[in-house]
């Protein structure tokens, strides 16, 4: 059988340059109407009992350079489970080589969360009991925004995923934080939700997660760079989601992204706002501090440098959150490599951490939720 390479499906993104026989160049194509690329997604046909050796030849232009060395690309032959192969990055080229198995295995940046998979589990979720659904508007695709509410306290909790596209890990971990607050016997979940109402937007950007994007909306737009004025033209999907906020008032929120060069889980607050009180300073540190006890995949040596005084982007969702409503707000970035300090040379991050990682938020959060409206 002749190999071939495909990416003509739900968040595929790869094109073939050229081909001789089992060895390809190939290129990421750029978010629509944007500069931005770093997601890969694609199928490898025919190819059983071979090594193919996939050239990425405009790797080393891309969105986060620094996001290669280091990286394993994952695979798999069921699409359930991901586990990394042999990569390295030389010259601008990433290059995977893998001894392939079977005749169909999937090749993307990181074990991927589909829209399908994404309205499955909005329709699970919102089927419960003390679950209600919302839509809160529609995307320029058309797509619907969905969010979830669970829970009937006095704080107002959002948690939000995929600004970013590309960074499934963020939907990947709003699976595992659904199914602990959903669920009836969970005494951290019950209380959680007789203190709180939470407000849940498992996926802000679906056109960009259909597109196979990295970074940006249907027309090419960075979401978390449009909180300080979105519109319906540019971004309709942060406009609806703070219309909604504007709504029901923001506590605590927590914004999940991935992040492509640091090899950590960290956390990035909103220390440079203009109206940072250290009631919300001192909050955002005891949750981190507490995170870190409860998980070993959580740490705070490693992550972004802090922004000075009055020195915060407003447009930043996390900033103006802080801003806009006093809130405890933060941005969550977990690895597309893997957490240097748990390695795990077989899958590496995972959806399965990330899971884990949002129960074990929730968790983190059930320890402080009293003083949120203390
Ligand atoms: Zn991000």
């Amino acid at each position: 059988m002749t190999a071939h390479i495909s990416a003509a499906f739900d968040s595929g993104n790869i094109r073939v340059l050229s081909q001789d026989k089992d060895r390809f160049d190939l290129e990421i194509a750029r978010d629509h109407q944007s500069d931005f690329y770093q997601w890969f997604h694609f199928r490898l046909t025919g190819a059983a009992g071979r090594t193919v050796e996939m050239r990425i030849v405009n790797a080393g232009r891309s969105a986060y350079p620094d996001g290669w060395p280091g990286y394993r690309a994952r695979w798999s032959d069921d699409r359930e489970t991901w586990r990394q192969t042999e990569t390295s990055f030389a010259d601008g080229v990433l290059t995977i080589r893998h001894a392939c198995a079977s005749d169909s295995l999937w090749f993307a940046y990181f074990a991927p969360y589909s829209i399908e998979r994404h309205h499955d589990l909005v329709s699970s979720v919102a089927a419960l009991p003390g679950v209600s659904y919302r839509s809160l508007g529609r995307t320029l695709d058309g797509q619907e925004i969905d969010c979830l509410t669970v829970g009937e306290g006095r704080a107002q909790v959002w948690l939000y995923a995929r600004q970013h596209p590309g960074e499934t890990m963020a939907e990947w971990w709003m699976e595992g934080a659904l199914a602990r607050l959903t669920d009836p016997a969970d005494p951290v979940a019950r209380v959680l939700r007789r203190e709180a109402t939470f407000h849940v937007v498992p996926n802000m950007n679906p056109d960009g997660s259909r597109r196979g994007h990295l970074r940006t909306n249907a027309a090419g737009v960075n979401l978390n760079r449009e909180w300080h004025e979105p519109t319906a033209e540019r971004s309709p999907e942060v406009l609806a989601v703070r219309n909604r906020m504007d709504e029901t008032g923001v506590d605590f929120a927590i914004d999940v992204h991935g992040d492509e060069a640091i090899p950590y889980v960290f956390l990035a607050g909103f220390e440079g706002i203009p109206s940072w009180t250290e009631r919300q300073g001192k909050l955002f540190a005891r949750y981190r501090e507490t995170l870190a006890r409860r998980s070993p995949d959580f740490q705070f040596r490693h992550g972004y440098a802090v922004a000075g005084t009055g020195q915060a982007n407003l447009s930043m969702s996390t900033n103006q959150l802080a801003e806009r409503y006093g809130a405890v707000s933060m941005t969550l970035e977990m690895p597309f490599k893997d957490n240097d300090d748990l390695p795990d040379p077989e899958f590496g991050w995972s959806a399965e951490r990330s899971m884990r990682l949002g129960e074990d938020c929730l968790g983190a959060l059930h320890e402080m939720i009293d003083a949120l409206t203390a």
